[in-house]
C-alpha cells in the first residue's frame, strides 16, 4: 500500500534560445522548459510527471500543478488506479478549477503533469515502464481507464474494446519487437530549426543519414524563396529516389489560403505532410486544406497543440487529418492520451507523437511502443530530437534508426537533481538564471 503524502513542483529552463534550437515560424527563440510534478509518499518511491513550454509563462503552469495536486495528497494509489477513468473525471472535476479549462490550457497542461506523474509512481511500484503496464492490460482495462465524456459519438467503450480485441493476437509478438528496439522507428527534426544556419543544417543532415534516418522534418513558412532554398539543400542530402521522406512543419503560421497557396510552391520537394498549417483549433480550416492539397498529394497533420481529445475527435470527424500527432502532456495525461490513440485507430489515421521538446521523446516512446503494440499493431514513426538528454536519470536513445524501448520502471522523465537545481528559474545564487550568461536573455531585447 502507498499513500501519497506530499508534492513539490520545480520551474526548469534551458536556455535553448541562445543558439536557436527549438525556433521556427511561430516561436522565435524558445528556453525548453519544463513545469515539474514530483509527488512524494510514505515508501521509497516517487511520481515524476511534467509538462513541456519554452520559457515565460512555465511558472503560471507550477502554480496550477500546485493547485491541482491536493487532490491526490493523502490518496492510496491503488484508490486511485482501481478505475483510473473514473480518477481521472475527478481529478477535471474541481468546478472552481474548471472555470478556467475547461480542459485546456494552463489547467491542462498542469493535469498532464500530475496524471503523468501518478502514472509514473504507479509504473515504479509495479516495477515495470508504463508501455509495459498498459500492454499487461486485457483490453477491458486498458479501456477502464479512458473518460468517455463527449467522445461516445464517434467512440462507445464496448467498440473500443473490439477495435483492442482485433490486434490482440500479435500482442505478444509485438511485445517481443519491443523488447529487441524494433518498435518505433524514429525521424529526426534537429537539422530543421529555421534559425540554423546553412552550414549547421548541411552537417547535421549529413551526420542524420549517415545514423540511419530515414525521415526527416524540416521547419517552414518564414520566407517562400527561403523555404525553397532550404528544401533543396535537404533534398539534396536525402535524395528523392532513396526511399527517404521529407516532413514540413509551419508552427500555425498561415491562415487557410496563405497554407494552400504556399504549400503549392513547395510540392516539388514532395512533402509527405504540413504540419501544424493554421491555427490548432480550426478544424474545418485543416479540412479545407487537406481537400485542396489532396492532388499535388501532400497531407495534413496536426495535433501538438490540440488542447483535447474533443478537437481530435472533430479534427478526425471531418476528415482533417493523414497523421495525428498527440502531445504526452498537452493533453491531460496517459488517459487521455489513449482514448486519442483509440480515436484514431477507429478512423484509420496513424499517429505520430509530437516529440520536439525537453522530456518529450522520453515519454513518446512509451506512447508510440503502446500504439505499436496494444492499439494499432501498425508501426509508425516518432519526433527525436537529439537536445538535452542528459538531463534525464534515464534519457530516450535512437539506435539504427529505432527508439531503444525503454525497460526502466516509471514513465521516464525523471529529470538529475543536479540538472534540476543548476537550471531552476529563477534559482539560487549558484544557478545558471543567476550567471552572467543568463544576463543577455533577461536583460536584453525581449524576442517574442
Ligand atoms: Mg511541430
Amino acid at each position: 500500500m502507498v499513500k501519497i503524502t506530499g508534492f513539490t513542483t520545480r520551474d526548469v529552463r534551458f536556455p535553448t534560445s541562445l543558439d536557436k534550437t527549438g525556433s521556427d515560424a511561430m516561436n522565435a527563440a524558445g528556453d525548453y522548459s519544463s513545469a515539474y510534478c514530483i509527488l512524494t509518499t510514505d515508501s521509497e518511491y516517487t511520481g515524476h510527471g511534467m509538462t513541456f513550454t519554452i520559457g515565460r509563462g512555465n511558472d503560471l503552469v507550477c502554480s496550477a500543478i500546485s493547485l491541482l495536486t491536493p487532490l491526490v495528497i493523502g490518496k492510496d494509489l491503488d484508490e486511485l488506479t482501481a478505475n483510473w477513468g473514473q480518477t481521472w473525471r475527478y481529478l477535471v472535476s474541481d468546478s472552481q478549477l474548471r472555470w478556467i479549462g475547461p480542459e485546456k490550457g494552463v489547467m491542462h497542461l498542469a493535469l498532464g503533469a500530475l496524471v503523468n506523474a501518478l502514472w509514473d509512481l504507479w509504473a515504479k511500484t509495479l516495477g515495470k515502464p508504463v508501455w509495459r503496464v498498459i500492454a499487461d492490460m486485457t483490453p477491458e482495462e486498458v479501456v477502464r481507464c479512458i473518460d468517455f465524456r463527449y467522445i461516445t459519438d464517434a467512440l462507445m467503450p464496448e467498440e473500443a474494446v473490439a477495435l483492442l480485441k482485433e490486434v490482440e493476437g500479435g500482442k505478444a509478438e509485438r511485445i517481443k519487437e519491443a523488447e529487441e528496439n524494433r518498435a518505433v522507428p524514429a525521424y529526426t527534426t534537429s537539422a530543421g530549426w529555421l534559425g540554423y544556419g546553412e552550414e549547421k543544417m548541411k552537417a547535421l543532415l549529413k551526420e542524420s543519414v549517415e545514423l540511419g534516418y530515414r525521415h526527416f522534418k524540416m521547419k517552414v513558412g518564414g520566407d517562400l524563396e527561403e523555404d525553397k532554398r532550404r528544401l533543396r539543400i535537404t533534398r539534396e542530402a536525402i535524395g528523392y529516389d532513396k526511399g527517404n521522406v521529407l516532413m514540413v512543419d509551419a508552427n500555425q503560421i498561415w491562415s487557410v489560403p496563405e497554407a494552400i497557396t504556399w504549400m503549392r510552391e513547395l510540392a516539388e520537394f514532395k512533402p509527405w505532410f504540413i504540419e501544424e498549417p493554421t491555427s490548432p483549433d480550426d478544424i474545418l480550416g485543416h479540412a479545407a486544406i487537406r481537400r485542396a492539397l489532396a492532388d499535388i498529394p501532400i497531407g495534413v497533420a496536426t495535433g501538438e497543440m490540440c488542447q483535447n481529445r474533443v478537437i481530435f475527435k472533430q479534427l478526425l470527424q471531418a476528415n482533417a487529418l493523414t497523421v495525428l500527432q498527440p502531445d504526452a502532456c498537452r493533453v491531460g495525461g496517459v488517459n487521455e492520451v489513449l482514448a486519442i490513440l483509440l480515436l484514431a485507430r477507429k478512423f484509420g489515421v496513424p499517429i505520430v507523437p509530437h516529440s520536439g521538446g525537453v522530456g518529450l521523446p522520453e515519454y513518446t516512446q512509451h506512447l508510440s511502443t503502446i500504439d505499436y503494440v496494444v492499439v494499432s499493431g501498425k508501426a509508425s514513426v516518432l519526433e527525436y530530437v537529439d537536445h538535452l538528454h542528459e538531463h534525464f536519470v534515464h534519457p530516450s536513445r535512437v539506435q539504427d534508426g529505432y527508439y531503444v524501448t525503454p525497460m526502466e520502471p516509471g514513465y521516464s522523465v525523471e529529470m538529475k537533481a543536479d540538472s534540476m537545481d543548476l537550471f531552476s528559474f529563477p534559482g539560487e545564487a549558484k544557478g545558471w538564471w543567476r550567471s552572467d550568461d543568463a544576463k543577455i536573455i533577461l536583460e536584453g531585447p525581449r524576442v517574442i
